[in-house]
């Protein structure tokens, strides 16, 4: 008797299980949200993949991404390193959680969730090929808005760098942890102009992957 309530419980289980989630290009499982949003966001994962893997990311690993409706404040993404699993605040609700001094501030509500797509998948990417230290925050930003902002189209760019306002040479000094927690819309369009500024941003981020270039430094 007790199997078999468990039995038909498991069965009953997969069913919703498989129910909801999509299945999308290179391991990637959406869950939450419903039928057609999973389905544009299989859509995202696999140009976000791609885009990546044209600039020396490749992820490589099964990720899960769950949509949700909330996070805690000001946050529309989030990938837990180390478990493979990516958060995401549906289009619907992440409006009220950007900023208005972001840069990315002129994308529709579904061109940002796409591009906060390929940060995220940036992080589970940049996740694989490690760190030095024990953490690497700056460095794992670097690499996720530069990917964010790369995956834009040539209109979207010009907008973010209109809104980001930066004209001048940005050196590897300027990014620091600290710069990034105090103003991360700045941290990105800083970012983005040193990232645009290297004579090969990918064959850059090929370095960054490989450790031969870390924003970050030891902390004691
Ligand atoms: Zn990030």
């Amino acid at each position: 008797m007790r199997s078999l309530t468990l039995s038909v419980l498991f069965a009953s289980w997969c069913a919703s299980a498989g129910a909801e989630t999509a299945f999308c290009a290179g391991s990637v499982t959406v869950a939450g949200g419903d039928p057609a949003l999973r389905a544009e966001t299989c859509g995202f994962v696999d140009k976000a993949l791609k885009g990546l893997a044209s600039c020396s990311l490749v992820l490589d690993r099964p990720i899960r991404v769950n949509i949700v409706e909330t996070m805690r404040e000001g946050c529309v993404g989030l990938y837990h390193c180390g478990e493979d699993q990516i958060e995401l605040v549906a289009p619907a609700y992440a409006e009220q959680e950007r900023s208005t001094e972001s840069p990315f501030r002129h994308l529709s509500p579904e061109d940002f969730f796409a591009s906060v797509v390929t940060h995220e998948l940036a992080h589970a990417a940049y996740d694989a090929a490690g760190c030095p230290f024990e953490t690497c925050p700056v460095t794992d930003e670097y690499v996720a808005y530069a990917m964010q902002v790369r995956s834009l189209s040539p209109e979207q760019i010009a907008a973010f760098e209109d809104a980001g306002g930066i004209d001048r040479r940005v050196s590897r000094e300027e990014f620091s942890q600290i710069f990034l927690m105090m103003n991360p819309n700045a941290f990105a369009a800083r970012v983005w102009a040193h990232f645009s500024q290297r004579p090969d941003g990918c064959a850059y981020l090929a370095q960054i992957v490989s450790w031969d270039i870390v924003f970050d430094t030891e902390r004691p």
